[in-house]
């Protein structure tokens, strides 16, 4: 049974993640290591490092080996790879913590993730990664407090969407000169487009349908040192949104597709096995990799008695998106019939199950769930019946929306973070999520995108910035948010970038919104 359990917290379904964990690094091969291959590139780590889903004792660190991006094997030949590692209490790495020996293995394109242990819970640590000669950058990163920790403050910071072609990753750099102990990452954090000669950037990698394919787009976009040098600076916890497969995409029913076609639903299944592989293959998660399809990523991240994270994952599991017939913009349209099935699912049984539990256990003041579409019921146009609405997002599965509502009440101070709709914007989710007059049930906060862009801001923000859930709306520019958490308060800072047209340019506070303990309406200083 303890196995089991074990198994589950490792696959992320586990209630939390359990503290005191004194795991040595279990990459630490008892075997012969293999030799550094004769005529490796000099520079393989030319993707960065990084660090991610930290527990009070250990994190994860994460390096992929890549000297040229473009080549199927990456630049670095077929054979395996003698990996060192070294986590520091020191940038210099005078004072040596924990340090071992991994294998980055072909068959996960030379990726490695090492789960370094012996850590002291809350403590920011130094890491890098070294092949034969060669010494990668050094990353910083933090661990979590102890569970039953009465820590006073945790600041994150919280962003999603970086379509490459849309523009350049300044926020990255003002990100990066942030003082923080975590970044959440709400999905799209590559893009599966394809090449655009008229881009503010343009791909050099054709659009994605394989691994070969995906791992090629994830090297691109990870070969960015703007989004290293946020990567190096703090751990990430990241989920996923439909980009990194295929745009709106739900469950196994690709956007095209109907839910009858058999033969592209076993298609497309084969092409998330693809996806999801490059995903574990570039991402510093606390996660094994993925064996086919199927592959649970959600999963908590506890800070003290502070803050819970409950990382979820909405595309996955999720019902086919209907009324798709009556769309009139993008993906909204009305509510038909069809999408108001009781039995229609965002986050799957199981995730929904877990949930539950994991948010009824929890002992935090803070209870962050962080997902990809917006929660808050957001009408485009019309009334009643004919009202229009985002099929994407929760407003398309009202009684998904309302079981979350009934796993939120009672929550101490409940408060989603969203990615995916590239505007920035905080609103409360009403107790009846379908009726805007109900009190307000739970807090939430909308990031605008790093990158991608928003096809008609003018009208949108005027649309739901009138609405009277809807305390703030910025859909003109690109950014991030930064939380600061203390216990009597959450305060929102949404930064924005000036431009992402340019490789650089000024960083303002586009707003600050403050959610009192206990109070889930927020408001300005
Ligand atoms: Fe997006
Ligand atoms: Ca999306």
């Amino acid at each position: 049974m303890a196995g089991v359990v074990a198994a589950a917290v490792v696959a992320g379904t586990g209630a939390g993640c359990s503290s005191d964990n004194e795991s040595t690094a279990r990459d630490t091969p008892t075997t012969t290591l293999p030799p550094v291959p004769a005529g490796l590139p000099d520079d393989v780590f030319t993707l960065g490092v990084a660090s991610g889903d930290p527990l009070p004792r250990s994190v994860i660190l994460w390096t992929r080996l890549v000297s040229d991006l473009m080549a199927d094997d990456g630049g670095v030949g077929t054979a395996p790879i003698p990996v060192r590692w070294e986590v520091a209490s020191d940038e210099d790495f005078v004072d040596l913590v924990v340090d071992g020996t991994t294998v980055a293995e072909p068959a996960l394109g030379h990726s490695v993730h090492v789960d370094a242990g012996h850590l002291q819970p809350d403590n920011t640590y130094w890491y890098r990664f070294r092949v034969g000669e060669r010494t990668s950058p050094v990353g910083r990163t933090h661990t979590t407090p102890a569970d039953d920790a009465d820590t006073a403050e945790l600041r994150f910071a919280f962003a999603s969407c970086q379509n490459f072609q849309d523009g350049h990753w300044t926020a990255y750099e003002h990100m990066a000169e942030e003082d923080l102990h975590l970044v959440l990452f709400l999905g799209d954090y590559i893009y599966e487009g394809a090449p655009a000669p008229d881009a503010v950037r343009t791909y050099r990698t054709e659009a994605p349908t394989d691994l070969a394919g995906y791992r090629r787009r994830w090297a691109e976009y990870k070969a960015d040192r703007a989004l290293q040098g946020a990567h190096h600076q703090f751990p990430w916890v990241v989920t996923w949104d439909d980009h990194e497969v295929a745009n709106n995409y739900a469950s196994d029913i690709p956007e095209e597709a109907g839910v009858a076609d058999t033969a592209v639903r076993e298609a497309f299944l084969e092409r998330r096995a693809a996806a999801y592989q490059a995903f574990y293959e570039h991402q510093p998660v606390r996660l094994d990799p993925p064996d086919g399809p199927d592959y649970p990523i959600h999963r908590a991240v506890v800070w003290g008695r502070l803050a819970s994270f409950f990382v979820l994952d909405g595309r996955q599991y999720r019902s086919e998106q209907e009324c798709l017939d009556q769309v009139v913009l993008s993906a909204a349209g009305p509510l038909c019939e069809a999408a108001t099935g009781e039995e229609r699912t965002m986050l799957g049984d199981e995730q929904e199950t877990w949930l539950g539990e994991a948010l009824a256990a929890s002992e935090a003041r803070w209870n962050v769930v962080a997902q990809q579409t917006i929660v808050a019921h957001v009408p485009l146009a019309g009334e009643g019946a004919g009202e229009i609405v985002n099929l994407d997002q929760w407003d398309g599965y009202p009684a998904a929306r309302r079981r979350l509502a009934d796993q939120l009440r009672g929550v101490r101070n409940p408060v989603v973070i969203t990615g995916d709709i590239h505007l920035g914007g905080a609103g409360v989710i009403t107790d009846d999520p379908d009726d805007l007059a109900t009190a307000p049930l739970a807090t939430e906060l909308v990031g605008t995108s790093i990158s991608s862009s928003f096809p008609v801001p003018d009208l949108v923000e005027s649309t739901i910035g009138s609405l009277p859930n809807v305390r703030y709306v910025n859909a003109r520019q690109r950014g991030y948010v930064v939380c600061t958490v203390r216990r009597a308060q959450l305060q929102a800072e949404f930064k924005v970038v000036r431009t992402v047209d340019r490789p650089q340019s000024a960083l303002d506070t586009d707003a600050v919104w403050i959610v009192d303990d206990g109070e889930p309406d927020p408001h300005e200083p």
